[in-house]
């Protein structure tokens, strides 16, 4: 049984690669690991002589446009184009090449920036518009979990959902100007470190963010993909939150960076200031999955950003 991962060179189809590595019960071989250049999945062509050759019987959907609030917000056309056309492609040739499951991945990003209570659940993702910051990124994966209802309803076909919160681990993207909040600023503590300079965290520091370690989210991948029985889209999270501010502080402890020597950058826009999302649906179906914490996995992340500064992403 062959499982093609895509987006199979990022952040999330790395850690799914060392944890497949390492589990007993699964066998390397079956995972077949996509990055761009071996099909470009804006491409339908190249997207169906993909499925065409390998035949897959489970797909893992990873691969998107990606990047933090300043990228979505400078990018949004791009991203919305490129997600939307990934998104349908892959879809389409699934179903057509006769993919019976898969797993489709979201973001929380793509939840009401105005919903009507917090902690927001899985039913509240359409209920009104995303951040503004998101209209591009948050939109195209909107229309991605529609669409997989609707090949799942007329094709019966059990294309799941998962929604994960702010994702950070080894592997990311560490781009200064791209990346997500974490790498970001690990990236510039350690920038600001060899060069004694005062470091600037960007916006006000009091939005909220949840975040999850990626090779725990890649556990729970394999989980739903090859051990769920229900079709529900589930949110993963484990319901910690944490400001900017408290977040900037830890990596700077974690980083040995003087914290007296942050402020603020508030020309900086501090994008959604708070988008908590519920576990626990999650919590019902894998009640003893548990989370790493976040001193941990930051602690993992920076270790491998230093050891691997040359060769990442960056
Ligand atoms: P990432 O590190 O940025 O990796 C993106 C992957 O997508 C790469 O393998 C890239 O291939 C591939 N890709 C991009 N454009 C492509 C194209 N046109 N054709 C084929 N492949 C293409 O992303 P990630 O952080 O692992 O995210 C994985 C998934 O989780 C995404 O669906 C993302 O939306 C979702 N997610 C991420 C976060 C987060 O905080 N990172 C949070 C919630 C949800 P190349 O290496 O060849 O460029
Ligand atoms: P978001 O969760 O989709 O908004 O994306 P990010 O992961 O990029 O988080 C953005 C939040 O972190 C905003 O409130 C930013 O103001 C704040 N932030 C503080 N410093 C940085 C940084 O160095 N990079 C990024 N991307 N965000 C930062």
């Amino acid at each position: 049984m062959i499982t093609v991962v895509t987006g199979g060179t990022g952040m999330v189809g790395k850690c799914l690669r060392e944890i497949i590595k390492k589990n007993k019960e699964l066998n390397e071989n079956d995972f077949i690991f996509l990055s761009s250049s071996d099909c470009d999945l804006t491409n339908i062509t190249q997207v169906e002589e993909l499925f065409k050759r390998i035949k897959p019987n489970y797909i893992i959907h990873l691969a998107a446009n990606v990047g933090g609030l300043y990228k979505n917000l400078r990018e949004k056309t791009q991203m919305f184009k490129d997600n939307v056309r990934m998104n349908e492609n892959v879809l389409e040739m699934a179903n057509k090449y006769n993919v019976q499951r898969g797993i489709f991945c979201l973001s929380s990003c793509i939840f009401p920036h105005n919903p009507s209570k917090y902690p927001m659940d899985e039913s509240m993702m359409h209920e009104s518009e995303p951040h503004p910051s998101n209209q591009g990124y948050g939109y195209s994966k909107r229309m991605m979990e529609i669409q997989c209802k609707n090949y799942n309803e007329q094709f019966k076909r059990e294309y799941l959902c998962l929604i994960p919160v702010n994702l950070y681990g080894p592997y990311d993207n560490f781009n200064l100007e791209d990346s997500h909040v974490i790498p970001g600023l690990i990236h510039r503590f350690y920038k600001n470190k060899q060069d004694n300079s005062s470091f600037q965290m960007y916006g006000t520091g009091k939005p909220l963010r949840q975040f999850v370690f990626s090779y725990d989210f890649s556990e729970l991948i394999l989980k739903f993909l090859f051990e769920y029985s229900g079709d529900k889209t589930s949110i993963i999270c484990c319901n910690d939150e944490i400001s900017i501010n408290e977040l900037t502080m830890l990596i700077s402890r974690l980083s040995n960076y003087d914290t007296n020597k942050i402020t603020c950058d508030l020309t900086k826009s501090d994008g959604c200031m708070k988008k908590t999302v519920d576990g626990s649906l999650l919590k019902q179906i894998y009640p003893e999955f548990k989370f790493t914490s976040l001193p941990i996995g930051l602690e993992k992340t920076i270790k491998w950003f230093e050891n691997n500064y040359d060769q990442c992403r960056k």
